[in-house]
């Protein structure tokens, strides 16, 4: 499989040279030139377990030995606490997709936990090194760091935005002390972080010089591990109640990982919806249910991971938005640079949006504890709200479970009067050394910084 940008101006390269550039050196990000079809594996997929399936669904984009990618596989999965990684269960009205159960507790270590085995892989093969510089609003930065920690070919530059990640996210990033391992916090929200992490890409001379490597999910292969869940609860659902096809509902934040189930369906999955839920930060509801992209101010709320206004990986899906055509994209994406606002004709059958507010998931917290016994965390309660919408008959509603509520104990706290939500290895924390530097809101500290560590 070659990849191409969605620019168009950068010649078709391997899924290795992909994963360690991250951004396309045009500017755009990098997509498989065709999306394979696997509809007559289906049957047989639904009979594999995780890491098996993970192995045929990544096969299809990965250009590595059969032996040395099912490798990577089994130590990348290897620290999840649940023998099937990603567990699925019946709850009220829909499925809950656990997708927790890494880690760092929240679905990013399923992609994050494989891209670092990935680059231990090819750094080693490559006798080469590399300096992942990211933003992160909360989640990213820690499943990235735990997942490179202590590696001898990677030094990692996380990006937060200073007093806007839960403290126990912060704790989660700063208590991790191997010398390889740099926390920065910026004083400007997350998508300050992310432009002055695009902008560094953007500079293919200092990137070059610095050996940088992005671990956001602009990389390839974030999105390409996440499209394995979406097969594997599909099919698992579907085999237990005999629907023809199942819907999904995915908490966004920068469309990754709801990208990754779009994905699926192109390949041949059969999806009823796709539910997109935002919070407050609803730019990608707006822009499914009207046909424009405009931005707004970032509000903070108790789903953290989702305050984004800008949607890095949206440009990949605006890519087949319009018929593949880089030059229309290209063109849209700086109007929109300039403006803040683009617009799409036409509607796409597959999505449904909708926005969940502060009081209603507060609501559906506190619901779902009361009515099934099931404590569920804030972002997954966004996705839950709006996901109720949607149920229908013959298609199940699998509702993606993207953190475990004890990340999010204070929220839980205010949804049932109750400190409830405990993970021992959050409890471990509360008292852990820690180590961080915070920086002003200007790319120039950050570059300086970076260099200074590099040298
Ligand atoms: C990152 C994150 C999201 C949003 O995912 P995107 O791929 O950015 O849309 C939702 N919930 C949690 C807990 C997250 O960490």
């Amino acid at each position: 499989m070659h990849y191409i940008s969605t620019r168009g101006r950068t010649p078709p390269m391997g899924f290795q040279d992909t994963v360690l550039e991250g951004l396309a050196p045009d500017g755009g990000l990098l997509i498989p030139e065709r999306i394979p079809d696997v509809r007559d594996r289906l049957s047989y997929w639904a009979t594999l377990s995780y890491q098996d399936l993970t192995f045929e669904v990544l096969r299809e984009f990965v250009d590595l030995p059969g032996e040395d990618l099912r490798g990577l596989i089994e130590r990348a999965y290897k620290a999840f606490a649940h023998p099937e990684i990603a567990p699925a269960w019946r709850v009220g009205p829909v499925w809950i997709l656990e997708l927790f159960h890494g880690p760092t507790l929240a679905f990013k270590d399923i992609a994050l936990q494989f891209l670092s085995q990935f680059f231990e892989y090819v750094l080693e093969k490559r006798d080469a090194r590399l300096n992942i510089l990211g933003a992160t609003s909360g989640d990213t930065g820690s499943a990235a760091i735990h997942g490179v920690r202590g590696q001898k070919r990677v030094n990692i530059f996380i990006m937060h935005p200073h007093g806007r990640v839960s403290p126990l996210q912060e704790k989660q990033m700063t208590s991790v002390l191997d010398a390889n391992v740099f926390n920065l916090a910026i004083d400007g929200t997350f998508d300050d972080c992310q432009t002055i992490m695009k902008s560094v890409f953007r500079d293919v001379e200092f990137k070059r010089r610095y050996s940088l490597g992005s671990i956001n999910s602009v990389n390839w292969a974030r999105v390409m591990a996440q499209i394995v869940y979406y097969f594997s609860s599909g099919l698992y659902v579907m085999a237990q109640t005999g629907a023809p096809r199942v819907s999904f509902s995915v908490p966004t934040g920068n469309f990754g990982d709801v990208l990754a189930g779009w994905y699926a369906a192109q390949m041949g999955l059969p999806v009823g919806q796709l539910v997109l839920a935002t919070n407050e930060n609803d730019i990608l509801a707006r822009f499914f249910n009207t046909g424009t992209y405009r931005v707004g101010h970032v509000v903070p709320t108790l789903s953290p991971s989702m305050d984004i206004q800008v949607a890095s990986n949206f440009e990949r899906y605006l890519f087949y938005r319009m018929d593949r055509r880089a030059d229309a994209l290209s063109a849209a994406m700086e109007s929109f640079a300039k403006t803040g606002s683009l617009s799409v004709s036409g509607r796409d059958e597959l999505f449904r949006a909708g926005v969940g507010k502060t009081e209603d998931t507060l609501a559906t917290i506190r619901r779902y504890r009361d009515e099934h016994g099931y404590l569920m965390d804030p972002h997954t309660a966004v996705g839950v709200h709006v996901a109720e919408r949607h149920v229908r008959a013959e298609e199940p509603m699998i509702c993606l479970s993207t953190a475990h509520p004890a990340k999010f104990s204070a929220a839980i706290e205010q949804a049932t009067g109750s400190d409830c939500a405990h993970h021992p290895t959050l409890d471990a924390l509360r008292d852990a050394p820690t180590r961080c530097d915070r920086l002003p809101n200007d790319e120039k500290a950050v570059r300086a910084y970076l260099a200074a560590r590099v040298g």
